[in-house]
């Protein structure tokens, strides 16, 4: 072996036990353990693991200028008065026009009465904020479409 006639310590480990003064860590154990979890669990595991993001949240199931909206609305940082006002002071105000509260994506969603009526028609029933942010796809795709309708920058 060539290895072994240049670098002759290279060959003292190998298949080979290290002998009685090397700790028992260091010696190579004879056998491979039993591996408790079986081929099929394996299968399920690494597919898990390679599933793409897209089948497990309905915000990633979307289109791309919808995720771009629901992500703006979730966090806030939008063209919507209250942040463009004190994020970014490129508002003279922060209060949305309706002139009740700042206009925030809560106030769009939920409350500004100038807004109801498009409001009542993407959702004839009362939802929840949580579920128009965070729902379902056809929750998120309905939120997207309110937004639309709405003709507001956000
Ligand atoms: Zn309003």
């Amino acid at each position: 072996m060539i290895l072994g006639k240049m670098w002759p310590s290279l060959c003292v480990f190998g298949n080979k036990s290290l002998g009685k003064d090397v700790p028992q860590e260091l010696n190579p154990t004879p056998k491979q353990p039993d591996n408790p979890v079986s081929f099929a669990e394996k299968k399920t595991l690494v597919k898990a693991a390679m599933r793409p993001q897209s089948t497990r949240d309905a915000y990633h199931l979307l289109e791309r200028w919808q995720q771009v909206v629901i992500m703006r609305l979730r966090t806030g940082h939008c063209r919507l008065n209250a942040h463009m006002f004190r994020k970014l002071k490129l508002t003279p105000s922060p209060t949305c026009p309706c002139g009740l509260e700042d206009q925030t994506p809560e106030h769009v969603l939920m409350t500004c009465p100038q807004l109801k009526p498009i409001r009542d028609k993407v959702w004839p029933a009362s939802v929840p904020l949580r579920t128009k942010l965070y729902g379902s796809r056809q929750d998120l795709e309905a939120t997207t479409s309110f937004v639309s309708q709405t003709k507001l920058m956000v």
